[in-house]
């Protein structure tokens, strides 16, 4: 089968260990300067190993001047470098040589060797302070390399050892260097904007030659390019520019080498458009491509659409129409009088032609013979291509059959468990409100999607999935089968029904959705005068509207009884005021409604409380207690990790105890949620709000509403959601743990990245049919840097395929309060 590979490698989600550590590395690929003895040779330089004496230790003491020792390691291949991890020789408590500095040096061709240097120049990076902490450090900017050397570095002589790894992944570009004129510096409003490339690694004298840098780094510009998303840089860090006037044929020409002869797809070229700095995207781009010793004689050219009005960043693809080449000479045209780009990606085929078709121009060894002649290739190339189509055609229908008859089978299954599950006395009260009600559902289905374009702000986290589902062969036409949404309970509204007391079943399923909460029958909460709120300032905004910092007099009057001791009396309390927008209609009103009413239902000290309500009059508000420390999401990705890195960079830090601290404490709000069979639908750190202390509480009831099917809300979280929930709308608290699992892997990762943020939403569906399939062919979400092996296997069994097979949240919230959750021994879940 054709694989075409897309990719542009952003440097938070290519953070894998590329395998010193894991053994994936083999002992030949590790070599170095020297070595003290045999048993502290290179190969025993594996980052948490104990083999040999420990690590590697070179066979002299590192003097300050004398700084050629090093420790090699040969990737094989291409990799996108970004981390590295180092640590001293342990060797059980005998040994405590370390490296406190050291440098990178890196080459892509095993001859050439550069040094690396951060982006203010600086090439020494701190190392360990002793021989058993490894010290990870984000290479920024990262490398692509296939081998690189650590060279430890001392002010002062010292025996020194190194365990090493790397962290990263493949570069799949194939991209080895591009050559391209001298980037220039702007002029603007009488201060200067320098658009040169700043981590170039090639020569820099007329042009730039034989290097890779900011084109190629991961990192794509703002639309002000004056702007950077590089802290402290300068102004146009991002961007390399040209100016049309130092260019009298009117283009910037750049060459690209790559490591073979690869057969192209597409180019993508991120430009800047900020025309009213007269920056703008090319109007043309002509490329010519070489095979082997010769450029094509014909071109390709390109012109992209003008975009009038838009005037943000954006990257311009570029059909590059199966050219097979193994250097390609690009020609932009300027548009304006400045042209900027921050990125260049290439997608190529990578299966079709991989290295036993050997480059024209090796620039890593290979292990075959170079075949010369081009026809005999691209005829091979061509004959494969068609195998394997043929091939793919014929598995693709065999598949269709297999996989519809099992998905019957597999739903019609999933059907039977889910029916005979604890619903099973609420499932007729569903049926109830259904058969009863066929029509009601469907308007209302209709009138909530106009209702929720318009107030959802369709952020990256939530997606339509009925449109990305219907991408999926196999689930193209289950929404006319039986099993989908129609016949499948959803607790959340047996969950309602348990919330408001029972008072007959099926009765009260119905009335839920045009109750009347103004009555005060339903809701546990007081009205409050709104003149006695005080506005301090806005604290966030979310689907429904503006979320508000408020003082409010005399709360402790309003209090329902129990709340009101966690309150001094008489002094204004700090609120969050909750308001429903202006423009809200009547869907959206009335889901405000619901959601004040099961909250008003739910008493937990990890779920936020609310307080009091104004819904005799609009603006209809919801008052919650304050949590000072807003979400989850954004408290933590305003957070590092302990260590040096903090240390260095003077940001504030969470400790990992208070990491599991706050998990701990979502896990028990969810127990509580689930003891009462109600489903929440929407767990994500950015639905937890932070007080003091790390105190946490699940807020953000806004999906638990929803009554009826899936289809209800045509933006949904798609990278929280089981796969159970995306294909089959099924909800449960087995979803909810899948979801668990999500915000666990968020925190671990500092939420300092989007869940499966290098698929697409099409990609993260189809990776949800991988899960529904099963045959290990699902992507699962990667162990985050600071997590322990057994936080990581808590996450994987939340994500097991099997509702049944997922732990509760009992057992989660047991494992998690158990000290054990922290070290190796734990299997409890
Ligand atoms: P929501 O409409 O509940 O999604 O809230 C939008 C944003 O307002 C959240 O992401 C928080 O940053 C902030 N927010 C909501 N409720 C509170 C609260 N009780 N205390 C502090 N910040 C809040």
């Amino acid at each position: 089968m054709v694989v075409f590979v897309v990719v542009l490698l952003p440097a938070g989600v290519c953070r894998y260990p590329l395998g010193m550590s894991g053994g994936q590395i083999q002992d030949e690929d590790i070599s170095a300067s020297s070595q003290w003895s045999e048993s502290t040779a290179a190969r025993y330089g594996r980052l948490d190993f104990e083999e040999g004496d420990g690590a590697w230790c070179p066979e002299i003491t590192v003097e300050p001047d004398h700084l050629n020792e090093f420790l090699q390691i040969d990737l094989r291949s291409l990799h996108f470098i970004t981390l590295v991890g180092t640590q001293g020789r342990h060797a059980g408590g005998i040994g405590n040589e370390f490296a406190q500095m050291y440098k990178i040096k890196y080459s892509r061709d095993g001859s050439r060797w550069i040094s690396w240097r951060n982006r203010q120049g600086k090439q020494v990076i701190e190392g360990n302070r002793n021989a058993y902490d490894i010290v990870l450090k984000d290479l920024e900017p990262p490398i692509v390399a296939r081998f690189v050397r650590f060279m430890p570095v001392t002010d002062h002589s010292m025996n020194v050892c190194m365990r090493v790894e790397l962290y990263g992944c493949e570069w799949l570009d194939g991209l080895v260097s591009y050559n391209a004129p001298i980037g220039e510096h702007m002029t603007l409003a009488g201060s200067s904007v320098y658009l040169n490339d700043s981590v170039y690694d090639g020569a820099l004298v007329h042009s730039m030659t034989e290097g890779l840098g900011q084109l190629t780094d991961g990192v794509c510009g703002l639309d002000d390019f004056t702007v950077s998303r590089v802290y402290s840089v300068w102004p146009g860090y991002d961007y390399v520019g040209w100016n049309n006037e130092s260019f009298p044929n009117g283009y910037v020409e750049i060459m690209f080498e790559f490591d073979r002869t690869r057969n192209f797809t597409s180019m993508k070229v991120h430009c800047n458009n900020m025309v009213s700095k007269h920056v703008k995207v090319f109007r043309q781009v002509v490329c010519y491509f070489r095979s082997d010793l010769d450029w094509e004689v014909s071109p390709l050219s390109f012109s992209p659409v003008e975009h009038l009005t838009n005037s943000n960043a954006h990257f311009v693809t570029v059909n590059l129409a199966h050219h097979m080449a193994s250097a390609i000479k690009c020609q932009f045209y300027f548009s304006e009088a400045w042209m900027l780009f921050s990125e260049i990606t290439f997608q190529s085929d990578t299966a079709m032609y991989n290295t036993t078709l050997a480059p024209s121009k090796p620039k890593l060894p290979s292990n075959t013979q170079p075949v010369d002649d081009s026809n005999t290739r691209i005829l091979i190339g061509c004959l494969v291509a068609i195998i394997f189509i043929l091939v793919a055609i014929i598995v693709i229908i065999l598949w269709r059959q297999v996989w519809q008859k099992m998905l019957e089978k597999a739903t019609r299954r999933m059907l039977d468990d889910e029916l005979t599950a604890s619903l099973s006395i609420q499932s007729e009260t569903f049926t109830y409100s259904h058969n009863n009600n066929p029509q009601s559902s469907s308007v209302s289905e209709q009138e909530s999607s106009s209702t929720y374009e318009r107030i959802f702000p369709l952020g990256p986290d939530y997606q339509e999935p009925s449109r990305l589902i219907s991408k999926l062969p196999e689930f193209t036409q289950t929404s006319e089968e039986p099993v989908v949404q129609d016949s499948v309970p959803h607790y959340a509204e047996a969950d309602i029904v348990n919330l408001q007391g029972v008072t007959g079943g099926n009765t009260y399923a119905i009335p839920a959705v045009t109750m009347d909460l103004l009555s005060g029958k339903d809701v546990a909460v007081e009205e409050f005068p709104r003149k006695l709120l005080t506005f301090k300032e806005k604290l966030g905004e979310g689907q429904f509207g503006e979320v508000h910092l408020c003082e409010a007099e005399g709360m402790q009057e309003f209090m329902n009884k129990e709340f009101k001791f966690d309150y001094p009396e008489e002094e204004p309390v700090l609120v969050a005021v909750k308001m429903l927008r202006s423009d809200a209609n009547k869907n959206a009103r009335n889901d405000f409604l619901k959601e004040i009413k099961i909250m008003s239902r739910l008493k937990d000290p990890n779920i936020v409380r609310l307080l009091a309500v104004c819904i005799y009059s609009d603006p209809l508000c919801m008052i919650t207690e304050y949590m000072e420390n807003g979400d989850l999401n954004q408290f933590l990705s305003k957070h590092e990790p302990e260590g040096q890195l903090a240390l260095l960079s003077n940001a504030p830090t969470v400790s990992f105890e208070n990491l599991c601290y706050m998990a701990t404490q979502i896990a028990s709000g969810m127990k509580y949620l689930s003891s009462l069979n109600f489903v929440h639908r929407d767990l994500a750190t950015r639905n937890c709000l932070v007080g003091k202390n790390y105190t946490i509480k699940i807020a953000d009831f806004g999906m638990s509403r929803n009554l009826y099917s899936g289809d209800y809300y045509p933006v949904l979280p798609i990278r929280w959601m089981s796969w159970e929930s995306i294909l089959l709308g099924k909800f449960t608290t087995a979803s909810d743990v899948w979801a668990f699992g999500v915000t666990l892997w968020e925190i671990l990762n500092f939420c300092k990245e989007q869940p499966y943020s290098q698929l697409t939403d099409e990609q993260v569906i189809e990776n949800t049919g991988e899960f529904f399939r099963d045959q290990k062919r699902q992507i699962y979400l990667p162990q985050p840097v600071l997590c322990p092996d057994t936080l990581y296997r808590v996450m994987l069994t939340c994500w097991r395929r099997n509702t049944k097979d997922r732990p509760s949240f009992q057992e989660i919230h047991r494992a998690l309060l158990d000290k054990s959750c922290l070290t190796e021994e734990d299997n409890s879940v």
